[in-house]
């Protein structure tokens, strides 16, 4: 297995920053790793790539143990942590040269690393003349230099512009091709844009493992309503296929359905039945968004 965490705890003072975590990752994937700030994103990055010890638990990339062997498996990383720290007065060569030197690796691929990340007509340029997507650029010639078969990508798009944000989406997707590529954000429209898989963390716990298709699939549908008058979370719980009841404001619900049937019309029955006039009503699509919101509320 190209990355393989089991039972892996990291505490800090008495705060469990990441908590009993277990994962696994192959070739081919990539993983969408998704959490709210604090969540435990990049302790988990840092300990995968043997930048810190857990607590407990063990971690192997390209079945190489991270822990017992932490220089052989970042061999097979290429690590871009979160904020890019790069060397700003140095010109991209030289950086991408002091690399190459470090991995003990051909002078002669860096032009071609240059090349598969489109830095060809900034690379003669200073770090610092650089905009920040071709500084990511630069992070990300940095990290694939050794040809590492796993790529963990903090946050590699976090603060870029739209232009910047699609060009930097793509050329992971293109990187990720034959690799296994664990990628961290906040952002819910890049897990669906780019990855195969998503992971979701909250509170140093993973509360999601699954494929987007297979979110995708999920027959579970969310409508938000609003009644004109205060009543009990119990009393919802009569509803038909009803799985989650959630308040959103004063006399306003998400309701969370496990059918594949419209509940709408049903919903309008309960309410007459029950002499309640709907003032709101909204099918939600039960994307990415919805289940994040549900799963890492803290409402
Ligand atoms: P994320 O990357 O998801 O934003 P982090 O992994 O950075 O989250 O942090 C998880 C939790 O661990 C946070 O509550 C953070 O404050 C805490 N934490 C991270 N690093 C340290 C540290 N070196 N010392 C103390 N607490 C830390």
């Amino acid at each position: 297995m190209s990355i393989q965490l089991t039972s892996v705890t990291k505490t800090y003072g008495n705060q469990k920053a990441v908590n009993n975590i277990s994962f696994s990752a192959k070739k081919g994937e990539i993983v969408g790793f998704l959490g709210p700030n604090g969540a435990g994103k990049s302790t988990t990055m840092k300990i995968l790539t043997g930048y810190i010890q857990p607590t407990e638990g063990s971690v192997s990339v390209n079945d190489i143990d991270v822990i017992s062997n932490s220089i052989e498996s970042r061999k097979s990383i290429g690590y871009l942590p979160e904020h890019n720290p790069l060397y700003l007065e140095m010109y991209v060569k030289e950086y991408l040269l002091f690399h190459a030197d470090i991995h003990k690796i051909q002078k002669e691929s860096i032009s071609e690393v240059i090349n598969k990340v489109g830095l060809d007509k900034e690379a003669h340029k200073k770090i610092n003349q650089l905009s920040k997507g071709y500084r990511q650029r630069v992070g990300l010639a940095a990290a694939i230099l050794h040809n590492p078969e796993v790529l963990i990508l903090d946050e590699p798009t976090t603060g870029l512009d739209p232009n910047q944000l699609v060009e930097i989406r793509s050329l992971i997707k293109e990187l990720g091709k034959n690799k296994t590529v664990l990628l961290s954000t906040h952002i819910m429209q890049e897990v669906e844009a780019i990855c195969d898989r998503v992971i979701i963390i909250n509170n140093g716990e993973i509360v999601i493992d699954k494929k987007l298709s297979e979110l995708k699939d999920s027959n579970q549908q969310v409508i938000k309503v609003g009644f004109d008058y205060k009543i009990e979370e119990q009393f919802l719980q009569r509803l038909a296929n009803i799985s989650a009841i959630k308040n959103n404001y004063d006399n306003s619900w998400i309701l969370t359905f496990e059918t594949e049937e419209d509940m709408r019309p049903k919903l309008f029955d309960f309410a007459q039945e029950h002499g309640l006039k709907i003032l709101e009503l909204n099918s939600e699509n039960k994307n990415l968004e919805t289940l994040f919101r549900e799963l890492t509320s803290t409402k």
